[in-house]
């Protein structure tokens, strides 16, 4: 959709799958900026360049863009329940083995809960672990 496509990453490595990573990698209109973060986003009525920071030289540069797609980790959206004590200190809900946080009947699944991996397959997972749980006590 567009002539040029610039992938800035802080670090010279990717955590995504190497077959994604390689398939970016070979794209004709896409170049790497790696070890770089962005400082500054500049412009007037709209975006015009970056600042940038190559963080093993410190070397700042400037580069003119038209646009910017920022994804910067995630946050568990769980501020609604901040309250209740049931979230680590990044605001990921503890649960235990079946899925129930420490307040007796109340469930947690998906990417909101502290786990080693956010992939739809463990979100459906967790579900059927919490719904059966669920039933159990019920019965
Ligand atoms: C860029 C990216 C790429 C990914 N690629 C893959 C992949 O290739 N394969 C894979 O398996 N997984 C992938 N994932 C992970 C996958 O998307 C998640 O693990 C999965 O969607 C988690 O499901 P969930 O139901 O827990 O959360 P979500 O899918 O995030 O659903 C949560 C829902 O709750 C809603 N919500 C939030 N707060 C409230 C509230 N207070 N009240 C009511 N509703 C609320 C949200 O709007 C959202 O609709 C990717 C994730 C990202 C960000």
């Amino acid at each position: 959709m567009v002539n040029k496509v610039y992938l800035i990453h802080r670090r010279d490595d990717f955590r995504a799958e190497s077959q994604i990573v390689e398939k970016v990698k070979n794209l004709k209109n896409l170049d790497m900026i790696l070890d770089t973060n962005v400082l500054e986003f500049k412009g007037h009525d709209s975006l015009e360049s970056l600042v940038l920071k190559n963080v093993k030289t410190n070397q700042i540069s400037h580069l003119k863009v038209s646009g910017c797609f920022e994804f910067v980790g995630l946050l568990p959206a769980t501020d609604f329940i901040k309250d209740l004590g049931i979230t680590d200190n990044n605001g990921y809900i503890l649960v235990d083995e079946n899925q129930e946080t420490k307040i007796e009947g109340l469930y947690a699944v998906g990417d909101v809960v502290v786990k080693k991996v956010r992939q739809i397959v463990t979100a459906a997972s967790d579900g059927v672990v919490a719904a059966l749980d669920v039933i159990r006590k019920i019965r």
